[in-house]
């Protein structure tokens, strides 16, 4: 561990925007198989990781996407038994779904075990122990080839990508979102995470663009997350179960109170409220 003062990361991931957050310290710095990872202390956020120089999560502001991304499309469905994650290598998903006690299988498809080795060092207070859970079974591949011939159905798929550049582009496409409704069991649903819509319009309207042939609901919910930059980000949802975005409030109340646990961000009002958009979102989502 290096102490580095004075050492800003920069991050360029929107063209002509610059976000810097300040090093206190670097915990770790190193290229893994896929990308130049690096954990870092910050004054405001806490522990961070980012990837190819993106912010990817941070201690302090885990809680609002890990929470909106599992714990809506889970309480949507009210019995979700079998969970495949893509992704979320931090661990940090895996968490807030393991708090789910009804579910009985969580497949996670990690394309990088460095970053989940990683994690378990140096981000356990984002994974906690999440990665000991029964339940598990991390699987280290390529999520679009693991979902071309998946061992089981399952209820809910959470796709906790990166950005679509590098490896995480190919979670992106048609021939991905079509593989992936092919894992979803009756009544299931796809959750993906698709940017700021202020800051990559192209990213959730391609999305939408591509669920519209696979589903009949094809939308997406926001939440506002501090270092997602530009305002609330867009939780991409696919499903061709009508039912699951109607789910009266008293429904999600009474689920939320027999999952037993509390949160930070959900709550079933949230949740409800989550699916209200903007004028320039509505208009990216039903852009064709
Ligand atoms: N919340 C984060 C964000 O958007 O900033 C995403 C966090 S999570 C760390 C993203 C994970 O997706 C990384 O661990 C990365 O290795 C993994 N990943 C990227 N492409 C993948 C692929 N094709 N298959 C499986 N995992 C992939």
């Amino acid at each position: 561990m290096s102490d580095t003062p004075r050492r800003w990361m920069t991050e360029r991931l929107h063209e002509g925007y610059l976000t810097a957050y300040r090093a206190d310290k670097v915990y770790y710095e190193e290229g893994t198989g896929q990308w130049n990872l690096v954990i870092y202390e910050n004054a405001r956020f806490g522990r961070m990781m980012s990837l190819d120089g993106v912010t990817q999560v941070t201690e302090h502001d885990e809680f609002i996407y890990h929470e909106m991304m599992a714990h809506v499309p889970i309480l949507a469905h009210g019995n979700a038994k079998n969970v495949l994650i893509i992704g979320g290598g931090d661990g940090g998903m895996l968490h807030q779904v393991t708090r789910h006690k009804g579910i009985e299988k969580i497949t996670m498809v990690e394309i990088d075990k460095d970053v989940v080795d990683f994690a378990k060092t140096h981000l356990g207070v984002i994974c906690r122990n999440a990665f000991d859970d029964p339940r598990l079974d991390l699987v280290i591949a390529d999520g679009s080839l693991f979902v071309k011939k998946p061992p089981l159905k399952y209820d809910v798929i959470i796709v906790d990508s990166t950005d679509p550049i590098g490896p995480g582009a190919v979670l992106f496409t048609q021939e991905f979102y079509r593989d992936v409704k092919g894992c979803l069991a009756e009544g299931g649903v796809v959750i993906t995470q698709n940017g700021v819509p202020f800051m990559q319009a192209d990213e959730l309207r391609s999305t939408m663009e591509k669920f519209r042939k696979l589903f009949t609901v094809s939308t997406c919910y926001l939440a506002t997350v501090p270092t997602y930059v530009g305002g609330p980000m867009a939780m991409g949802f696919g499903t061709n179960d009508e039912s699951l975005l109607t789910v009266p409030l008293e429904t999600l109340e009474a689920r939320f109170a027999a999952a037993g646990f509390a949160t930070k961000y959900y709550t079933p009002e949230v949740h409800k409220a989550a699916f209200a958009h903007p004028v320039y979102v509505k208009e990216i989502v039903a852009a064709a």
